[in-house]
């Protein structure tokens, strides 16, 4: 697995190690030991907040157990204040992993996007499984569970 252009894989380069370093301005909403919340530059809904390990890990296949508990604890304290503060019905906690995935900054985030049901905003498409899809897919994967 690579890095994007510009991102060793110890966050040389990374725009989110570079916010943890205070060299680009973020807003912050949230800090304590281990993460960092502030506001996502371009909104999905005011209050879009992205939640991160100040250890530079790629996403979800390299970060360690511990760093991911980190991460998922403070995502729900922010979860409920951005809920609060924006004034929302709802959020989408969402995560992208790898750029075939959508995910366009190599440092791994977690998004909490305010939600109404105003907004207007729709989920993915969904399909249906082929008749024995199910049973065969169900079986790759937990062959692969370690
Ligand atoms: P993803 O596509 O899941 O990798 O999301 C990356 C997110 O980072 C996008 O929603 C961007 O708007 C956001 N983003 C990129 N640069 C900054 C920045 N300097 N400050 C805040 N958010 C940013
Ligand atoms: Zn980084």
């Amino acid at each position: 697995m690579t890095n994007s252009p510009g991102t060793a894989s110890d966050g040389a380069g990374c725009i989110f190690c570079k916010i943890i370093a205070g060299q680009i301005p973020s807003t912050k909403i949230y800090e304590d030991e281990h993460t960092l919340a502030f506001l996502d530059i371009r909104p999905v809904n005011p209050g879009h907040t992205l939640v991160i390990p100040k250890a530079h890990y790629r996403n979800i296949f390299d970060v360690p157990g511990g760093v991911w508990e980190h991460v998922a604890k403070t995502a729900r304290i922010v979860a409920s204040a951005v809920r609060a503060g924006a004034g929302a019905e709802g959020v989408n906690v969402s995560s992208s992993h790898e750029p075939s995935a959508g995910q366009e900054v190599l440092h791994l985030h977690l998004h909490i996007i305010p939600r109404f049901a105003s907004d207007g905003l729709k989920h993915w498409p969904q399909g249906e499984y082929k008749a024995d899809e199910v049973r065969t897919m169900a079986e790759k994967i937990r062959s692969e569970i370690t």
